[in-house]
């Protein structure tokens, strides 16, 4: 199925494999392949940004006034795939694909002209501050609060899971500026420059070691009024919107085929009883029956891009195929292991490190897998969690 690509998407898709194949060093694509986590080490992350902005590809989904590539859905589609089968890096993406489309859309212009330009550039970095012990799922609860004195707003509070809180240069952040009516009813959206004093980050350790997440303890900070998007008390619908990018667009079937591929081969080179384990029925049945969930995610991401194409944004689709994506990424790490084996155990951080010259434990290329199944962990619960998917999925696809 070639999901009704034009001739000018065919063309479009192979600049974008020419360009993949000219400026994705190996460095990157070994950073990409080690990396356990969502995103990709920050000096590698760093290097590929600048190299997409130099060619005008940094902003995909944004309008050319704003400097952005204007694509259509299915090339941002078509890049998303060729980036997940190449294993480009994955960018922080908090600025381009969240709070950049916020402030388009409910920013003044004031705020456009600093910030956008400063997100295209890479200059700033941005974290995402919405979640609070206590107020993940259930959001609106959230006790963050932030109170007028003269031209600022003083904050009080704390928010956690705050993914790359520590190389971020600015934090989008959900307040709450009244305890009146309803509790979305008193939540607005500020900016915060996490140089203000009063900002104290808390790194939180995954299973796998790595340092993705944090909690950030917000004492007295004061952040000017100016900096608010959208009108106060309304930031509920600002945060929905952002939300709408956080669960929207992914391209995940390419990216289960390269794991696929990964697990393929790493099956070929285990031995079980005597053989290879690739060639074992049990093993093999298991691995036949992810490929077809992977060919039903790839349909299933087929038939939604034609549905976008013909009548606009996917709407509840989304948690389709958030829902279908990360299980079956999990599901695909989850086999990984069992292919493994005891080389799945040892624990060598040292040998994930982009350019290292350690001695693996067992073959090189099952370095990645354990913490690569410990981190897909995560992938059920952030963005959204299954369960809270499936909730959206009964309401708006099923009409339960
Ligand atoms: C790796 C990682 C990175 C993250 N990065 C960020 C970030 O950068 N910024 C940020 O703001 N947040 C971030 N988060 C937080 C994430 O958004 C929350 O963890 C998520 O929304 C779930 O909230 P919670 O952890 O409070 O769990 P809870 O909401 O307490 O949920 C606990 C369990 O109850 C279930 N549940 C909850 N409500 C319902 C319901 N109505 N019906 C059925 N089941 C329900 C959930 O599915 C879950 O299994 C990140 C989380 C992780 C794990």
């Amino acid at each position: 199925m070639e999901m009704g690509m034009t001739a000018a998407d065919a063309a479009f898709r192979n600049d974008v494999r020419a360009f993949f194949d000219e400026k994705l060093t190996d460095d990157m694509r070994e950073a990409s392949n080690l990396t356990s986590g969502v995103f990709a080490e920050m000096e590698i992350g760093r290097r590929w940004h600048k190299v997409l902005y130099q060619q005008g590809w940094i902003a995909p989904s944004w309008p050319a006034e704003h400097g952005g590539a204007d694509w259509t859905p299915m090339q941002r589609y078509i890049y998303d795939s060729e980036a997940g089968a190449a294993g480009a890096p994955r960018l922080f993406s908090m600025g381009l694909r969240m709070v950049g489309p916020v402030v388009m859309k409910f920013g003044d212009d004031e705020q456009k002209e600093f910030y956008l330009p400063r997100i295209r550039s890479g200059e700033d970095v941005w974290c995402q501050g919405y979640s609070e012990p206590g107020s993940g799922s259930d959001l609106a609860s959230l006790q963050t609060r932030a109170i007028v004195d003269g031209d600022d707003y003083v904050v009080n509070g704390t928010k956690i899971w705050t993914t790359g809180a520590q190389y971020a240069s600015r934090m989008f952040c959900l307040v709450r500026t009244s305890t009146e009516g309803k509790p979305q009813e008193g939540i607005s959206f500020i900016l915060i420059d996490m140089d203000t004093p009063g900002i104290t980050i808390e790194p939180i350790l995954t299973l796998a070691g790595d340092h993705e997440v944090n909690q950030v303890f917000l004492d007295d900070v004061r952040v000017p009024i100016k900096n608010r998007v959208g009108p106060e008390n309304d930031g509920w619908t600002v945060a929905k919107y952002l939300l709408e990018f956080e669960r929207g667009g992914a391209a995940y079937a390419t990216t289960l085929a390269a794991g696929l591929e990964k697990l393929r081969a790493i099956a070929e080179a285990e031995r079980t009883g005597g053989g290879r384990l690739i060639d074992d029925n049990a093993f093999a049945a298991k691995l036949a029956a992810v490929e077809v969930r992977q060919r039903a995610v790839q349909a299933t991401e087929h038939r939604i891009m034609s549905d976008i194409a013909q009548r606009g944004p996917p709407g509840p689709a989304s948690s389709i195929m958030k829902v279908l994506g990360s299980e079956t990424n999990q599901w695909i790490s989850e086999l990984a292991v069992e292919a493994t084996q005891y080389y799945a155990a040892p624990y060598q951080p040292e040998a994930r490190v982009p350019g290292n010259n350690v001695e693996p434990i067992g073959p090189a290329a099952t370095v990645p897998v354990m913490p690569k199944y410990l981190n897909f962990r995560a992938a059920t619960i952030y963005a959204g969690s299954s369960e809270v998917q499936r909730n959206i999925m009964a309401k708006l696809v099923l009409g339960l």
